[in-house]
């Protein structure tokens, strides 16, 4: 089997750094100086958009908004419940668990109907393909904080929030990036299918929690059926968008430093604490493989502690977590 190691592509940073003194370091300065260099920000960011706006993700992203608004009318303990549970098998075992750490950086090992598993649970999360969300994570660990990173603040706070997920790209610069940056999931025919069909993914999830409220929940009917679905995909969606998007956009610009790299990364608690564990960003731009992304005792990364349950109950092996050692 091909090692881990071989799956990501280069990045200008996976050398090692020293466990460097713990301290705030000129948290957000460097945007003010970086924003002054470059000149007009207006003309620039229409230059973002040389093939226009990929409508289909903007009205989606606008009407998950939308729905999560409109669920403050649509109550229930029941939808509250879902939405909940949802949110950590989506977000947590989904996004964070199976597409960061096992599919992007290899962090640990685990059966090929368990990987597969995650996938799903990380389409759930409705953030792209697994193709799609790996290549383009792998292309930011390589060009972090430079002209190619796919989302940095040094080109605006809301860019590496939400707007860089606005501008269309053309079938063949999409193929293109996916085939340069996750070769090892292009030849998997199973995460191409998965690719292919991703867009059935978000109608079935909407189509289920509206029949599971209409037919089964409290007293049914259509009151029930829209908690369940603004619930259960609206609020859970849209919480889970900004705490993924936090990740790219807060922890490049907001906390301190465990790791001096050649990016502006940094350790967030509040951007841990919604995302399980993904807001030590610094601790993970300094050691990308690594499955544990929090590194002192309370950086609590309730990802690593099912990556460690899996473990411990042999559904996960050659899982990397030895820390490195202090300085
Ligand atoms: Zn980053
Ligand atoms: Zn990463």
């Amino acid at each position: 089997m091909e090692s881990p190691d071989t799956l990501s592509p280069p990045t200008s940073n996976s050398q090692s750094p020293e466990f460097t003194e713990l301290k705030e370091v000129d948290s957000g300065s460097w945007i003010a100086q970086h924003l002054e260099r470059s000149g007009s920000v207006s003309v620039k960011f229409r230059d973002r958009f040389p093939y226009g706006v990929n409508w289909p993700t903007t009205l989606f992203i606008g009407l998950m908004h939308v729905g999560a608004i409109a669920a403050i009318f649509f109550f229930s303990w029941q939808g509250l419940a879902v939405c909940l549970a949802m949110h950590f098998v989506t977000a947590c075992l989904g996004i964070t668990l199976g597409y960061h750490r096992l599919l992007t950086h290899g962090s640990f090992s685990c059966s090929k109907p368990m990987k597969y598993f995650f996938s799903l649970c990380g389409m759930m999360a409705v953030e792209g393909s697994p193709l799609y969300w790996v290549s383009t994570h792998r292309k930011h660990h390589a060009h972090s904080d430079k002209e190619d990173d796919p989302h940095s603040p040094t080109h605006g706070f809301w860019w590496a929030h939400i707007l860089w997920l606005q501008p269309r790209q053309p079938n063949d610069v999409f193929m293109a990036q996916m085939k340069r940056w996750a070769p090892d999931l292009m030849k998997d025919p199973v995460q191409r299918f998965f690719h292919s069909y991703f867009g059935f993914v978000p109608l079935f999830q909407a189509i289920g929690l509206f029949a599971l409220g209409y037919y089964l929940v409290g007293t049914g009917g259509v009151y029930y059926g829209l908690s369940m679905l603004l619930w259960g995909m609206c609020v859970r969606v849209v919480a889970c968008y900004h705490s993924t998007w936090f990740v790219n956009s807060a922890t490049h610009v907001w906390g301190y430093r465990n790791y001096t790299t050649t990016d502006y990364s940094r350790n967030n608690w509040w951007v841990a604490l919604l995302s399980y564990g993904e807001g030590w960003h610094n601790n993970h731009h300094a050691h990308q493989r690594l499955a544990r992304h929090g590194h002192r005792w309370w950086e609590l990364d309730v990802t690593y502690a099912v990556i460690w349950t899996l473990k411990k109950t042999g559904l996960a092996w050659q899982v990397q977590d030895t820390l490195p050692k202090r300085g």
